[in-house]
């Protein structure tokens, strides 16, 4: 789905590496941590020039991925590609590495914290793919049908709730059978047969 969105230019993602934005000739972007301790900081300076230098071409909010952000949710990620297909028209996703990121980018540069849950990875690629993926099924025309973002696990049309089971082709397989009431065509039947199948 995703590469289809991008040979359709549905959704277009730029990747950029902070050694680019370095001043130094080893084009070296971390260093040990102020006050001791495990690990490597990625430093200010490439990360700042970097995210000035993107805001140029894309001014939309920046999010640092980190495990100490805002928890992704089904909500969060729906009220995010609302503002980001209808306002924005992109936003800037900063991938932390080692210990994460100097604390003055935070502060001066940082708009919105995200986690994608209570668990540490080694880097924030995986979690900037996860926020992409997520937000480009709310983009018009990225899913084949376009209704099926809408009735979906935690959607609203759900009622938040876990989505009915589904069932496709044999009717019978090891022994198990498809609900008779998912065969009959009885549409107002099978709705309240999901309806009860909510979790
Ligand atoms: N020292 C950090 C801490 O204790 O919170 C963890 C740093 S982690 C090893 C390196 C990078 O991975 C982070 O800067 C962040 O970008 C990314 N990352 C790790 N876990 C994440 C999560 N659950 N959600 C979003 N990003 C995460």
């Amino acid at each position: 789905m995703i590469r289809k969105g991008l040979e359709k230019k549905l959704i277009d993602i730029k990747v950029h590496d902070l050694r680019d934005y370095t001043k130094n000739k080893w084009k070296k972007v971390d260093d040990i941590p102020y006050g001791g301790g495990a690990g490597m900081v990625l430093t200010p300076q490439p990360l700042y020039d970097a995210i000035k230098t993107i805001k140029k071409k894309n001014p939309g909010p920046v999010i640092y991925l980190s495990p100490k952000g805002q928890i992704l949710t089904h909500n969060r990620i729906q009220t995010f590609s609302k503002k980001i297909i209808n306002k924005y028209q992109g936003i800037i996703l900063v991938c932390g590495r080692y210990e994460g990121i100097d604390q003055r980018i935070i502060d001066l540069c940082i708009d919105q914290e995200i986690s994608i849950g209570k668990y540490v990875l080694t880097g924030g690629e995986l979690p900037a793919m996860v926020l992409i993926d997520c937000i480009s099924r709310f983009i018009p025309e990225l899913l084949g049908d376009q209704n099926s973002h809408i009735e979906e696990t935690f959607s609203k049309k759900l009622k938040g709730k876990k989505e009915y089971p589904h069932y496709t082709k044999p009717k019978s397989f090891k022994g198990l059978e498809v609900p008779e009431v998912l065969l009959s065509g009885h549409h107002k039947k099978i709705n309240q047969w999901r309806e009860e199948h909510l979790s």
